[in-house]
């Protein structure tokens, strides 16, 4: 008996000399087919025109299997550039954590800093930590005001890396200037938390031997 009618049958046919349909859609038509004279002889007509078609390469050329893999291909590419995204917001986030030196270190966390005079006359100011774990300079950022007032600003990033933690910046005056510009005030942090570390005309001891090597090997 069949359940399907023959309109429904033969709207069918050409999915199934596609070969696109489910298993139970094909059996369905092959079990009807068996029984329909006039299905069947509609069958091996579409069977014949689908077998003139293009061929491509030898082989049968298949529109909606084509059509099928376009999608798969649309897919994967979709999966593809949503991994690239991923990895890039993943990246991007490590590398503002660990890279991006924006949290100034506490003068708490900082060693008092050292101002000392080398042999050629130069004044060094060195910041260091070498007390507290995993502090880190990592960058120290100048802001210079016009009446000479300056901030010397060691930073950090939100995630320190821990793989050293005794760190040395130096900061050099010479005849009382960095560079072009004169200096009369310094102080070491942000002008919420700073410590003085050198004024104009101030008494300052004679570098180490240890601070003179320190800095003249950094050129
Ligand atoms: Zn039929």
């Amino acid at each position: 008996m069949n359940i399907v009618d023959c309109a429904t049958i033969k709207d069918l046919l050409p999915l199934y000399v596609d070969d696109v349909l489910s298993k139970e859609s094909k059996a369905l038509i092959s079990g009807h087919l068996a029984t329909c004279e006039s299905c069947k002889t509609d069958f091996h007509h579409m069977q014949t025109e689908f077998a003139k078609l293009p061929t491509n390469d030898g082989e049968t050329f298949d529109v909606l299997k084509s059509m099928k893999k376009k999608l798969f291909k649309q897919k994967a590419v979709v999966a593809v550039v949503a991994c690239a995204i991923a990895v890039a917001v993943i990246a991007g986030a490590y590398f503002g954590l660990t890279e991006w030196n924006v949290v100034p270190i506490s003068t708490q966390s900082l060693d008092t800093p050292e101002v000392s005079e080398l042999a050629d006359g130069r004044i060094v100011v060195s910041m260091s930590v070498t007390t507290t774990d995993n502090i880190l300079i990592r960058a120290v950022y100048f802001d210079f005001s016009d009446d000479g007032t300056v901030y010397l600003t060691p930073k950090n990033t939100i995630f320190t890396q821990t793989w050293k933690s005794v760190s040395y910046s130096d900061f050099l005056i010479k005849d009382g200037r960095f560079g072009e510009r004169e200096i009369t005030t310094l102080y070491v942090g942000t002008p919420n938390d700073r410590v003085l570390v050198w004024e104009k005309g101030m008494e300052v001891p004679p570098a180490s031997a240890a601070v003179e090597e320190r800095v003249l090997g950094q050129g």
